[in-house]
């Protein structure tokens, strides 16, 4: 009797003891065999739910198992999360009207419950936070009749942002190499047609420059995706003074031709660094040659090399056009110029400053700049010292 009421009571650790025979004897042996069978079951499905719970929480994305009616079958914490629910209450057993508080999901998820076939929806849901959600019904066995949904929720806006920056660089791309070679077979239609020797010069003239321009952005672009793949390259150490003498030199050049002083400053001229090969060389002929650019004829451009809290700083300051205030963030952006037609005029291509950012990042370092329109920019450049 005793026996019985305890199985009643959910205690399955129960047995019918004492020796007996025939039929009660059976019946206890029969008995016993019953509940060491419920026993095996209870912890089978015991431990069948901790790895399906162990499971659901592992995943990486917000998982949430429904029944038709909109019931909470099963939730991960991410999901709880996710759907801006309550965390100090239990939700399983709680409906999604309740429980969900972030109206976009449930809106969703509501909108889509009657369907038969798995729906994804991609939902901007606050300060430009971008979710995928997948609503995949749940079938009874090989019917047609839908038991539930499974819900899951994935944070995109990562992917998303790298998918808009990637189809961004292929439009920019294909618009900068598209006008030079629009450029290009125009003059030569115009140059089939003409015999006279000064404009077919004139014209041959154009051809040059555009295809050198071509030349210098497809250079460039191979550049950019050469330092993002940067695990090819190999570490080495430079003097950086002595690349600085290197750079100057071909600056200097430019320079004259527009009467522009080149004033330096090292402090350290004994300054080793380790760089991916040539990324220094490259670092400063960018903003150096830059600031010539982007300064008028007499103008003045000064280098000052420093060192505090063990980063070597380089600021190139020059008194030129200066950039004005609301572009100044965005020109290390890719082909961002803040005078399009200016910077084409000067040979620019608009990567200069991506690729520039991108290898002082690559060594650990830093760029920023401060610049008054019409007074001139100053670039700083800081790099770790101890960088391998
Ligand atoms: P570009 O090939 O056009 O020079 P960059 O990426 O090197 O491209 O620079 C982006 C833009 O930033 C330039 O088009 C220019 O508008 C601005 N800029 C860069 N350096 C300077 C500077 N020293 N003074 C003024 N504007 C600058």
């Amino acid at each position: 009797m005793k026996v019985s009421r305890d199985i009643s009571n959910k205690q399955f650790d129960s047995k019918v003891r004492g020796q007996m025979s025939g039929e009660i004897g059976e019946f206890a042996k029969n008995f016993n065999y019953m509940i060491d069978t419920i026993n095996f079951t209870i912890r089978d499905i015991t431990d069948k739910n901790t790895q399906l719970k162990s499971i659901m929480q592992s995943v990486s994305h917000g998982i949430l198992a429904i029944d038709t009616r909109g019931k909470i079958l099963l939730i991960n914490d991410l999901a709880k999360k996710m759907v801006e629910g309550d965390s100090y209450v239990t939700a399983e057993g709680k409906n999604i009207r309740q429980f969900i508080k972030n109206e976009l999901i449930l809106e969703s998820v509501l909108h889509n419950m009657c369907s038969e076939h798995s729906t994804i929806i991609q939902k901007n849901i606050k300060n430009d936070i971008i979710y995928k959600i997948k609503i995949d019904p749940v079938h009874f066995e090989d019917t047609d009749a839908v038991i539930g949904f499974i819900i899951n929720i994935e944070n995109i806006t990562e992917y998303a942002k790298l998918e808009n920056m990637r189809k961004e660089f292929v439009a920019n791309v294909s618009h900068e190499l598209k006008t030079p070679i629009t450029s290009i077979q125009g003059f030569i239609e115009t140059l089939k047609m003409t015999d006279n020797l000064d404009t077919k010069n004139r014209f041959l003239t154009i051809i040059e420059n555009e295809a050198t321009r071509l030349t210098r952005l497809i250079d460039d672009i191979l550049l950019l995706s050469t330092i993002e793949n940067k695990t090819k390259k190999k570490v080495e150490k430079v003097d950086l003074f002595e690349v600085f003498e290197e750079v100057h030199e071909v600056i200097n050049y430019i320079a004259k031709k527009k009467n522009i002083k080149v004033k330096y400053d090292f402090e350290n001229k004994d300054i080793d660094l380790w760089e991916y090969s040539g990324y220094i060389r490259q670092i400063l002929l960018n903003i150096i040659s830059n600031a010539i650019k982007y300064t008028g004829e007499n103008g003045k451009v000064s280098i000052k090399q420093y060192i505090k809290s063990e980063k070597v700083f380089i600021e190139v300051k020059d008194n030129g056009i200066g950039i004005p205030e609301e572009d100044i963030e965005r020109i290390f952006e890719r082909f961002y110029r803040v005078d399009k037609a200016r910077s084409r005029d000067i040979g620019g291509t608009g990567l200069g400053l991506a690729i520039t950012k991108h290898m002082v990042k690559s060594l650990g370092g830093n760029i920023t700049v401060e610049s008054i329109l019409g007074i001139g920019s100053d670039f700083i450049v800081t790099i770790p010292v101890d960088i391998k």
